[in-house]
């Protein structure tokens, strides 16, 4: 990556505590272990890998959603640097107009009540970033129409859109503030398979349009592979490969990214019954096996795999593995 990057993770962990048992010490999650990234200016940065992978709780962590346990994330703007782990009070809420999420569920998280209006408009005053009602209503206006909503319909009810108008409207609220780094949360696996790409699309040229920043995680590679320029890919917790997009798919180094493209499904009769199947599920990170966190599932561990754990090795330009053979 030659750009400084807006947003990068220094050796980030977040671990939590469960409630104790009756017998024996409280269990420990490492939910996130020792993650570093870096998102340049004006990227769309995917993050894949299956449920309880942590990729949702790194992006949280990048919005200081979640704790930061050790390591640290580090944004610049150009306008300030922080690091999110040492953030007092008022910068935390100045981070919070510059770094966004745009949820999952497009049902759940808009409120009945509100009229669209007042939704895409309560960040801008709640961050006190309007003075008067005119100027409000002129910026949700200007941000729903980027987000192709009709500005008519700014005062219905969410319940009178459809799953892709909802999507819109949360799209609008998240970028009002005016925001450079957004992270998009399974943000369509939501909608159904046609209105997708038109969500995608639309966050694809806001992002052209407005020099945003993006972290999209997605478990979902053929959407990532569609909008993404850099791709990680995460297992329980740890990175195990992170390429450009379009070195990861052409070739794949870690036996896990290759598992999860061989299950794309593919148009060409050729190609079908050639899926990989992972057997078994994600160990649990209460509990993770030692050495490769992945030779549980791997079809090709061996006894090294059992006791070492591999580490990040550069595998060319931008493309970094974790694995023991993945030179072989
Ligand atoms: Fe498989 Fe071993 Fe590589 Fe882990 S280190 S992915 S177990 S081959």
């Amino acid at each position: 990556m030659t750009l400084t990057p807006l947003i990068a993770t220094r050796n980030l962990s977040v671990h939590y505590h469960l409630r104790g048992g009756i017998v024996g010490p409280a269990p420990f999650v490492r939910a996130v272990e020792d993650v570093s990234i870096e998102i340049a200016p004006g990227s769309f940065f995917g993050l894949v890998g299956e449920s309880g992978s942590g990729k949702t709780t790194l992006g949280r962590a990048m919005l200081r959603a979640a704790p930061i346990s050790t390591g640290d994330v580090l944004f610049d703007d150009g306008e300030v640097d922080y690091s999110l782990k040492n953030l007092g009070k008022k910068e935390l809420k100045d981070y919070r107009k510059r770094a966004q999420l745009i949820f999952q569920d497009p049902y759940a998280a808009l409120s009945p009540r509100m009229t669209v209006r007042d939704i895409i408009a309560e960040p801008l005053e709640v961050m006190g970033l309007a003075q008067s009602r005119e100027e409000i209503d002129a910026r949700v206006r200007e941000i729903a129409t980027k987000c192709r909503l009709n500005v008519e319909h700014l005062r219905r009810f969410p319940h009178a859109f459809s799953g892709g108008q909802r999507q819109r409207i949360s799209i609008a609220r998240a970028l009002v503030s005016g925001p450079k780094f957004i992270v998009a949360d399974e943000s369509v696996a939501a909608l159904d398979v046609s209105i997708q790409a038109d969500v995608l699309n639309l966050l694809k040229s806001i992002q052209e349009d407005m020099g945003l920043t993006f972290l999209f995680i997605s478990h979902d590679l053929s959407v990532v592979a569609h909008v993404c320029d850099h791709v990680a890919v995460m297992y329980l917790g740890r990175l195990v490969e992170t390429a450009p997009t379009r070195a990861l798919f052409s070739g794949p180094l870690h036996p896990y990214t290759k598992a999860l493209l061989s299950a794309i499904p593919s148009l060409d009769p050729d190609d079908r019954g050639k899926a990989q199947k992972l057997e078994g599920e994600i160990p649990s990170p209460t509990n993770p096996p030692p050495g490769c966190k992945f030779q549980t599932r791997c079809p090709v561990a061996i006894d090294r795999c059992r006791v070492e754990e591999p580490q990040l090795e550069s595998a060319g330009v931008g493309h970094k593995v974790a694995c023991h053979l993945w030179h072989e």
